[in-house]
Parts: C-alpha cells; sequence; structure tokens
C-alpha cells in the first residue's frame, strides 16, 4: 500500500498484569493510504481494541509501548505532547465507537452537543448551527432543524449512529476509525450504515480505518483488509485477493464461520475450536498452531516469515512457503 496516510511500524504494546507482562500486540504493521478504506478483521482478544487506542493514545495506564511508530500525516504520534495529541483528535482523527449512547450526552439536546464540539472553530454560533444542520442532513436525519432540539434518546439506536457519525465527521477529518460501529444494530440498519460510511467517506475524501469481526461487512466496504490472530497481523492485502484467495488458515476458518457462506440448513454453525493463547506466556513458533488444522513440524518451534504470497498479498504462515504454493 502507497502514499499511506496512516503508517504503524514493528509496534508492540504490552500491559502489566499481577500475572506478569501481557504482550496484547507484537510487532504489527500496517499502512493506511489516503481515501481508502481499510478493515482490521479478527475475533475477541486479537489485538483490535489495543491498536485503536495506540493511535488515538488513550492507552490504560497500565500499559507500555517496548517499540515502534505511528506516523500520522508525517508526524510521530508517539513523539506527541499531550496538548499535541489532543489538538489532533476529533480533528484529524475521529472515531465511531459501537454503542452510540457511549458517545452522546444523554442529558443535552444534539444541537448543543453538535455545537459545542465546533469549540475549536471561531465561527458564529449560527454558522455552527448551520454546520450542525448540514451534517445531520447529510446523513439522513429528515428535519435536521428541529431535531437539534431533541435529546439522544427520542432517536432509535440507528439515528443515533448516524448522528455519531455527523458529529466525528463535522470536522471533516482526514482519518475516521469506526470501531465495530454497526455490531449493535440490525441487518438492515447495519447495511444502510456501510452505504452512509462508503458515500461519506468519498465526499469528505478521508481515510477509514474499519475494526470488526464481521466479514461481510468487512467485504461490502473496505479496499485492503488486515487479519488480526492474537495480537499479530497474520494476512494483510486487498479485500479482493484475500477473500478470494486466503492465504493463512486462520482467515480460511474465520471466512468457512461466516454464517453468510453456510449455503445449507444447518442447527450448529461452525466454530474454530480451541482458544487463543496465552498472552502472558507465549508459545514457541506460530501462534495458531494449537488450532491449525495443517500443523506441520516446524510450526511447533518456528515463527512463520511475513512473505508476499502474491502480489501486495502478504502473510505470516510456514504453508505459504512451501513450493507450489504460490
Ligand atoms: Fe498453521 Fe503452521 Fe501456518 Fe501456523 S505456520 S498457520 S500452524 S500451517
Amino acid at each position: 500500500m502507497n502514499d499511506a496516510l496512516l503508517t504503524i511500524r514493528d509496534l508492540s504494546v504490552h500491559y502489566h498484569t499481577d500475572r506478569g507482562e501481557l504482550k496484547a500486540m507484537r510487532h504489527v504493521n500496517m499502512d493506511v493510504p489516503g481515501g481508502s478504506i481499510v478493515g482490521v478483521v479478527g475475533e475477541s482478544g486479537c489485538g483490535k481494541s489495543t491498536l485503536i487506542s495506540s493511535i488515538i493514545r488513550l492507552l490504560a495506564s497500565n500499559a507500555i509501548i517496548p517499540c515502534g511508530s505511528i506516523t500520522f500525516e508525517g508526524r510521530d504520534l508517539l513523539g506527541l505532547s499531550r496538548e499535541e495529541m489532543r489538538r489532533l483528535r476529533g480533528d484529524r482523527i475521529s472515531i465511531v465507537f459501537q454503542d452510540p449512547m457511549s458517545t452522546l450526552n444523554p442529558v443535552l439536546s444534539i444541537g448543543r452537543q453538535m455545537v459545542d464540539i465546533q469549540y475549536r472553530s471561531s465561527a458564529s454560533r449560527a454558522h455552527k448551527i448551520k454546520r450542525a444542520t448540514e451534517m445531520l442532513a447529510s446523513v439522513g436525519i429528515s428535519d435536521p432543524g428541529s431535531r437539534l432540539k431533541q435529546f439522544p434518546h427520542e432517536f432509535s439506536g440507528g439515528m443515533q449512529q448516524r448522528i455519531s457519525i455527523a458529529m466525528a465527521l463535522q470536522a471533516e477529518p482526514a482519518l475516521l476509525i469506526a470501531d465495530e460501529p454497526t455490531t449493535a444494530l440490525d441487518a438492515t440498519l447495519e447495511v444502510q450504515i456501510i452505504h452512509l460510511l462508503k458515500k461519506l467517506q468519498t465526499d469528505i475524501g478521508c481515510s477509514i480505518l474499519f475494526i470488526s469481526h464481521h466479514l461481510g461487512v468487512i467485504a461490502e466496504l473496505c479496499d485492503y483488509v488486515v487479519v488480526m490472530y492474537a495480537g499479530e497481523v497474520v494476512e494483510e492485502g486487498t479485500t479482493r485477493e484475500v477473500f478470494h484467495n486466503p492465504a493463512h488458515p486462520y482467515t480460511e476458518r474465520l471466512l468457512r464461520c461466516d454464517p453468510a457462506s453456510i449455503a445449507t440448513k444447518t442447527r450448529s454453525l461452525p466454530t474454530i475450536p480451541g482458544e487463543i493463547p496465552d498472552l502472558v506466556t507465549l508459545p514457541q513458533g506460530c501462534i495458531f498452531k494449537n488450532r491449525c488444522e495443517h500443523v506441520m513440524t516446524q510450526c511447533e518451534h518456528l515463527v512463520p516469515a511475513w512473505i508476499e504470497s502474491h502480489s501486495g498479498h502478504f502473510v505470516s504462515c510456514h504453508l505459504a512457503a512451501k513450493p507450489g504454493n504460490d
């Protein structure tokens, strides 16, 4: 991926715990090109939340970053002061969370909140209200002028999420981080929000880092996909290439577990047997070996190299390095 807006290199994040150092994210590399949508997919515990917290520099107090860099618009985020970071958040980098009610203040009207978050702007109050009205209209809220007077509880869950997106994009950020923004919505609303994000991304020209465990949503929305497992990136490439030719056994199992890929009626949905390894005491060799159907002798003690299996398609698996697997 070229012309990256956001570049993450060799990033590791550990947490001090009573049991020892929990290595939540290890040596992660990732690019988010300008004007593109990059999906990050993986099950719980894969490091998605730690990744987001690292980018916006809101890690828990017991976190340490033993190595790595995060470069955004040419600036190393890990080297910025708290004040410099605060100026970036909500302006150049915005975030939409899974639950809109964790974003919206229940005791303030939508209009008050949408004007308040323009505190950096020197524009008049009338101009800020006009901007808030335009943003509500752009996310499909009808009669936006009068709805600014309403409170969050007067909107449905889908509308609350639309309002969260409007607030996040109001300052026209360069990067929107969308943290499972459709997980709490039903299937119909999910599709609407996906189409809305795609349209706004095109209109504003921003990039989106889209975090999800829902493969169908990633396939619909994203240009590139990064697959994470137990704190490591195990595969990445264009969405089309990774979904059509998954090179890592974990990605392949994730795709097989996607309900949309099940053609016949069944009473039990497929799962990936086993559990994520203990991240305090990491196993030797491949991190996925205890759950892999293709485990080989070298997987037990050798960490697989990061190789390009096809043009622009990277994977960390001994299988991909075997002759004949090109
Ligand atoms: Fe499976 Fe070995 Fe590949 Fe790991 S390196 S995913 S254990 S085949």
